[in-house]
């Protein structure tokens, strides 16, 4: 197994490889190339930052048979998967800021996948080819908005919803781990890996049937059972096998001068407020704008 991160000392930012207790200073990110600039320091002398920057940040639901049941959900038969803001993602030792304190927002711990090679129409059989590594994820759940938009991305890619970390493994087998969420120091979650309803290889094989998974990128792979809210004051530790544990406190964001309608703000008028346009006028308007596009 080798250990790989993101790492802050002082102003400057840098990835590198863990060995023992010093830091391999790397010339580029690790799933670029691992290219050591020769300079050493030690782990306990520079800070944890985020260990991935990928171009795009997938998550997997339903996943485990156990959560699929807490959450009243039936299997669909194929895995489900959505993105996350890539700007949600947070380091080891920072805290996730809850958007709306009054919603029920929930920790999820997940597998997180790391690409390490371009995949597009890989097979199952060649899909762990193309993973560098893996990492411990929280996918932090806006319930209210989940439930009520029935949607996955806006409700979990508020910034600070994707704790990641601390470091990313190589050369490792992640077929059957211990997983576990740990919430100011009660065990809420525990599973195993070889629990999911779809291993890694065929989840890399089905998002690459869907879009090029590109080097950095990274996939959550989904929550089991246990998922349950956060709240301001908590201390989550998110635990695979025996990686060290990703941990994140809990607040509250700062309160904002802003109406949640604003983000639908067409010069003035929110979309409560907006004519109801139906789709037969919708339709009008745009084959007329072909046919003058069209008229020679
Ligand atoms: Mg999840």
């Amino acid at each position: 197994m080798r250990t790989f991160g993101g790492f802050r000392s002082g102003d400057k930012f840098f990835y590198g490889e863990v060995r023992g207790n010093d830091v391999h200073v790397l010339a580029r990110p690790y799933w670029i190339d691992i290219e050591p600039t020769g300079e050493v320091q030690r782990l306990a002398d520079v800070d944890v930052d985020l260990p991935v920057a990928p171009s795009k940040l997938i998550a997997v639901g339903l996943n485990y048979s156990d959560h699929i049941a807490e959450m009243k959900r039936t299997p669909l038969g194929t895995p489900l998967i959505w993105f996350k803001a890539p700007s949600s993602l947070l380091p080891h030792g920072d805290a996730i800021e809850i958007t709306w304190p009054e919603h029920r927002t929930d920790f999820e711990v997940e597998l997180a996948i790391v690409i390490g090679v371009p995949a597009k129409n890989v097979t199952v059989k060649d899909a762990l080819d193309h993973v560098f590594g893996y990492t411990i994820g929280l996918d932090i759940s806006d319930r209210d908005l989940q439930k009520a938009e029935k949607q996955f991305g806006r409700c979990k890619s508020f910034d600070t919803y994707s704790p990641v970390g601390p470091f990313v493994y190589s050369d490792v087998d992640v077929s059957d781990l211990s997983i576990e969420l740990w919430q100011n120091g009660e065990l809420r979650q525990q599973a195993r890996t070889s629990q999911m309803i779809y291993s890694v290889a065929q989840i890399v094989s089905f998002v690459s049937q869907s879009m090029t998974l590109l080097r950095g990128d990274v996939i959550l792979t989904g929550t089991p059972s246990g998922v349950g809210p956060i709240h301001a004051g908590d201390q989550l530790e998110a635990i695979i096998g025996n990686w060290p544990p990703l941990r994140n406190s809990v607040v509250n964001a700062p309160p904002r001068d802003l109406d949640w309608r604003s983000c639908w703000n067409f010069g003035g008028a929110n979309l409560i407020d907006f004519p109801y346009i139906p789709a037969t006028e919708i339709f009008r308007i745009r084959d007329a704008t072909f046919e003058e596009r069209s008229v020679p």
